[in-house]
């Protein structure tokens, strides 16, 4: 399944550029936001690939008989400096963005039966038959513990992605008795892996070096990384909050290649925000905040990559008081806690994004 997708992706990219546009053009004609079988299968005829492969394709990214045309661009690999060159003509907003925004529920050790997991899964699935065409332009990925990670990635939607909340418990490439490696994840279908979050650093012990370790095996392995970085209130009461974030990213991506940023998302989780009775920071802040860390990555990785890491607010975000967030200019997404519970609550999150999209000032 996964060299299928593998090969096409290199087929792809090595294609003639009259193709593609070609075929996007026709695309763009539909203005729909689909792609039907038929015009996949003939899409790819044209890079090279049997019919017969195309179907199978098609029934290996969606459940239906017509994909979502933000979610072919992503199978693909579609070459995001095409778009953003106005190579090639579309007229869906998203893709101004160059990517989608990131929706993930961290969902800690708040479901403990397999009977809690199912009935959460239940309301996913109908969440996203329901209304997950208002949500296209959002990559929910749902985080939940390790034992119920192959059980969630074979129940849900497959347009809603799974990722764990953890890879490896120490040193990272290591493979031996109890370790879970990113592998294992990978080959159940898991995209994302949480890294970085406050509970491993300031509970369990992680160090900057092996958060570092973990980020950089786990994006070898394939698995984009949901990065997270915070200060205590310590640290903010001192006056080194940014100096502190800084500190934490620039020890996390010392080895990220530089095409690699696509597949981060990093989470700014001030460590005083998150959880019961907690205030999340506010509005200005965090956008003076975000600011900075995107000022960062362009300053040390280049524009490119300032562009395609996506910037996520953690900590407190609700029903409410998303859309304040969600028109921050460096907001691509959120990771939640006790909301993404909830599907009513995580379903206005989700719809705040796309609602309120102010394209961020690079
Ligand atoms: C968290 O605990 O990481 C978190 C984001 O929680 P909440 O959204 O519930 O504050």
């Amino acid at each position: 399944m996964e060299s299928t997708q593998g090969s096409i992706s290199a087929t792809f990219h090595h294609s003639a550029r009259d193709d593609i546009v070609q075929v996007f053009k026709k695309w763009d004609a539909n203005k729909d936001g689909f792609i039907s079988r038929e015009s996949l299968v003939e899409i790819l005829a044209k890079v090279g690939m049997k019919e017969s492969d195309a179907n199978a394709f098609m029934s290996t990214v969606s459940t239906s008989d017509q994909l979502q045309y933000a979610d072919f661009v992503e199978w693909l690999c579609f070459p995001k400096a095409m778009v953003q060159s106005g190579v090639v003509p579309l007229n869906a907003s998203f893709l101004g963005r160059t990517c989608k925004f990131f929706v993930g529920t961290n969902w800690k050790c708040s479901l403990e039966s397999i009977e809690s997991v199912d009935s959460l899964i239940a309301d996913l699935n109908k969440m996203w038959l329901d209304d997950g065409a208002s949500m296209s332009e959002v990559e929910l990925c749902i985080f939940p513990p390790y034992v119920f990670l192959d059980r969630v990635r074979q129940q849900l939607h497959r347009e809603i992605r799974v990722g764990s909340q953890n890879a490896w418990d120490a040193a990272p490439g290591f493979k031996s008795t109890g370790v879970i490696s990113a592998e294992m994840m990978h080959s159940i279908g898991c995209r994302w892996v949480l890294l970085g979050h406050s509970d491993r650093r300031n509970v369990l012990g992680e160090t900057d070096t092996l958060i570092h370790d973990k980020v950089t095996k786990c994006l070898e392995a394939g698995l984009s990384v949901n990065l997270t970085i915070g200060e205590t209130r310590e640290a903010r009461d001192a006056g080194n909050a940014i100096s502190t974030l800084v500190d934490q990213l620039s020890a996390a991506v010392a080895h990220v290649p530089g095409d690699a940023w696509g597949r981060i998302a990093l989470a700014y989780e001030p460590v005083w925000a998150i959880g019961e009775g907690a205030t999340p920071c506010t509005p200005e802040e965090t956008q003076r905040v975000l600011a900075a860390l995107r000022a960062w990555i362009r300053d040390n990785a280049g524009p490119d990559a300032a562009r395609a890491c996506r910037l996520l607010y953690t900590g407190s975000v609700n029903e409410n008081n998303a859309e304040v967030y969600a028109r921050l200019p460096d907001v691509d997404g959120f990771v939640v806690g006790r909301a993404g519970l909830h599907i009513s609550k995580l379903k206005s999150i989700c719809k705040s994004l796309p609602k309120c999209n102010v394209p961020a000032g690079l």
